[in-house]
């Protein structure tokens, strides 16, 4: 999709960089994000680790769920990044926090049966329930992800 990215936190002390092509891009309604981020949905880049870096000062982390690490200004507070060793070699990042979000194009909706009632949206994207996010896992896209799995 492209080949040079940046984000930057609020406050500026955190930012990354990544040198590879952006995997996928996507909104999620899950909970867990929801909370983390306090917005109504959040939207996501997938990124493969070998091509991202930190570039300002480190993030904090919280691990909100067994194998899940999300990485978040300890400043500002921004949400910054989300693993899980479900998803190994690859970072999620907030789309918001990129320096030139509107490049981005998101592909799908994942987690759309957990959308909050009174958010409408009207684009043609896809939208699975279960979480979508695994490149390559197509096999599984859209079978039931337990709700442990979550984000
Ligand atoms: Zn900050
Ligand atoms: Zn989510």
């Amino acid at each position: 999709m492209m080949t040079k990215l940046t984000a930057r936190c609020l406050c500026g002390d955190v930012t990354w960089q990544a040198d590879g092509p952006v995997s996928w891009a996507c909104h999620c309604h899950c909970e867990s994000c929801r909370r983390a981020t306090a917005a109504p949905m959040t939207t996501f880049i997938g990124v493969r680790l070998s091509d991202f870096q930190w570039t300002g000062a480190p993030p904090g982390t919280y691990t909100s769920s067994p194998g899940v690490t999300r990485s978040f200004c300890g400043t500002c507070g921004t949400p910054m990044a989300f693993q899980a060793s479900r998803f190994e070699g690859e970072i999620h990042a907030y789309a918001a926090t990129l320096d030139d979000p509107g490049r981005i194009a998101p592909e799908f909706h994942v987690h759309y049966d957990e959308k909050l009632p009174w958010l409408h949206l009207s684009d043609a994207l896809p939208r699975y329930t279960a979480n979508k996010t695994a490149a390559g896992n197509t096999a599984t896209d859209n079978t039931t992800v337990s709700k442990t799995e979550d984000q």
